[in-house]
């Protein structure tokens, strides 16, 4: 199988490595990929979210199967595109991708499919957001409508901030606070059968003890031996079939990857968010423990025979991975710093570039991700962190309590 992948973060670096491993795949290329990515794969130029020239790259590789991975293309229409020059692709269209491209469409969906979340106002006036601050009271919960790259969300018990972050998006989401534990779950779907991958859990706010700003994920781990047992069957009952239901019954079936970020509150597990994509960083730990041919899983979703694919089989043991961000993320990053002790296998790049001389750059806010696997979560955590002490970056921010909480068994539901 001849395979395109578009992106260039660590979700994507990830994803490269695992198709690369999986010995149906004979040539791998990636667009526009990252240093990391360009071990395993032909790197090509493309503007990822220019549908046009996606599809010509594909046609020119002569591409088998295209896997997009950010959100943006496929928000840009992307996999419609490649699926017109008769290519499969692994992502939904971008009518289906409003799933995540628009909170408001997400909430509309889950409201007619019945799918447990949090209740939710659409607001656009400082009266309406008001109402709706009111009515939830504090913590508030204000997110910006569009794609924000998962930094659109403020989560905050200082009224003033929440008014001001209404302000500064225009439309937003404002929803009732959800208690618990998150967890995330990967489902991979062809539009009506669903596979679900391993819940992980990932780590949003910047620093230690969940403090300081939120920003795309600082870490992530799996498995998740805390959760209840009757987690994935659960999730696949209340939310996933119902909601791919209603995206057929809409006439755009949702195929590709259903990202459910739920809240387990005392009420059962309710839906944050969709998304159309693999999230970043869960998809290093995720991909880290499927011993399934990743191609083979993404090519069945993209041809719609998922039904006929085998049980996925994982490794024993337990995966981390802990990002290793630029100095002042999530705010403006300081770019352009040299990295040391990144290229040995485990250290995923997210935003790293080369330099004219060679030398391995920053290149992002979030420049490396960097994963363990080990035969439980505590060896895991411990591999990791040795990895992070053999990186060099001036400024870099990181968590030191990636899965502590989970390897001292304090999660409780
Ligand atoms: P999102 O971009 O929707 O994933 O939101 C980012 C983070 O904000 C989530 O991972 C949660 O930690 C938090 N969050 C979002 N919505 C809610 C909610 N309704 N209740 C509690 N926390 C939330």
């Amino acid at each position: 199988m001849r395979v395109l992948l578009i992106g260039s973060g660590g979700r994507e670096h990830a994803l490269a490595v695992g198709l690369a491993a999986d010995p149906s795949v004979d040539f791998l290329a990636a667009a526009p990929g990252n240093p990391g990515i360009a071990q395993v794969a032909e790197l090509h130029e493309v503007k990822a979210t220019d549908p046009a020239a996606v599809a010509a790259l594909a046609v020119e590789l002569a591409a088998d199967l295209v896997v997009v991975g950010p959100e943006a293309p496929l928000v840009a229409g992307v996999a419609d595109a490649v699926r017109a020059k008769g290519i499969a692709c692994f992502g939904p269209s971008a009518a289906a991708a409003q799933l995540e491209g628009s909170k408001a469409f997400a909430n509309e969906v889950m409201a007619a499919a019945g799918v447990p979340t949090a209740r939710s106002y659409a607001c656009t006036t400082p009266d309406e957001v008001g109402r709706a601050l009111d009515d939830f009271g504090a913590p508030y919960v204000v997110k910006n409508d569009g794609l924000a790259a998962g930094k659109g969300v403020v989560v905050t018990d200082d009224r003033a901030a929440a008014e001001q972050h209404a302000a500064d998006c225009g439309k937003v989401v404002i929803e009732e606070f959800l208690p618990g534990p998150e967890v995330s779950l990967f489902v991979v779907t062809d539009g009506t059968a669903a596979v679900p991958l391993m819940p992980a859990q990932d780590f949003k706010r910047l620093a230690d003890g969940d403090e300081g700003p939120n920003t795309g994920g600082m870490g992530a781990y799996a498995p998740l031996a805390w959760a209840p047992d009757d987690l994935v069957p659960r999730v696949l009952a209340e939310t996933v079939e119902p909601t791919l239901a209603e995206m057929r019954r809409r006439g755009t079936p949702f195929a590709g990857l259903l990202y459910v970020g739920l809240a387990l509150t005392p009420d059962g597990p309710k839906v944050i968010e969709f998304n159309a994509r693999f999230g970043d960083p869960e998809t290093q730990v995720v991909l880290a423990l499927l011993e399934t041919p990743l191609a083979g899983l993404l090519n069945a979703a993209a041809t719609g025979t998922l039904a006929q694919l085998p049980p996925l089989r994982w490794r024993d043991g337990a995966a981390i991975t802990v990002v290793v961000a630029s100095q002042n993320y999530p705010g403006t990053p300081r770019t352009g710093d040299v990295i040391e002790g990144a290229e040995v296998p485990g250290v995923i790049h997210a935003g790293t570039a080369r330099r004219d001389d060679g030398a391995l750059i920053s290149a992002g806010g979030r420049v490396l991700s960097v994963t363990a696997t080990g035969p439980d979560l505590a060896a895991a955590r411990d591999a990791a962190y040795a990895l992070v002490d053999g990186v060099r970056l001036d400024g870099a921010q990181f968590r030191t309590d990636i899965a502590l909480g989970a390897v001292e068994g304090r999660i409780k539901l």
